[in-house]
């Protein structure tokens, strides 16, 4: 195993004891809302008006559909924390792929069946007397 295969399989054993680390998550993206109700002269309704929230709204995609739910102020935290354990995970392994298909390579390159093209070793000619 060549210095480089060697260096690729020690990452990838670093990420798959970093994915074995990875605590809860879940796919999505936060965003703020700010409600208007339906309360007559309520602070949402003057001028200039002052609405309701934030409200956190989590969406994700779960093929084929798009989801979206509110998200409870005391959950913001751990969800927020969710988001990025599961965005690490994705980014984790992104590399390994990338790692597999470096690897792969390397590989292809030392079977090659083709001997490696030596430079050629020019003995100078003696010159002519
Ligand atoms: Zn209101």
């Amino acid at each position: 195993m060549s210095n480089s295969q060697a260096a690729i399989q020690r990452r990838i054993e670093q990420i798959k004891a970093e994915l074995a680390q990875l605590g809860p998550l879940r796919p999505g993206h936060l965003s703020q809302q700010y409600n208007v109700c339906g309360t007559p002269g309520c602070r949402c309704k003057a001028t200039p008006p002052r609405k309701h929230g934030p409200y956190y709204q989590l969406s994700y995609t779960c093929q084929p559909k798009t989801h979206s739910e509110f998200v409870r102020l005391e959950n913001l935290a751990a969800v927020r924390q969710q988001l990025t354990n599961y965005q690490r995970l994705r980014a984790l392994v992104d590399e390994w792929i990338g790692l597999a298909l470096n690897a792969a390579q390397l590989q292809r390159q030392s079977d090659s069946p083709w001997p490696k093209p030596r430079p050629k070793s020019r003995i100078p000619r003696k010159a002519a007397p």
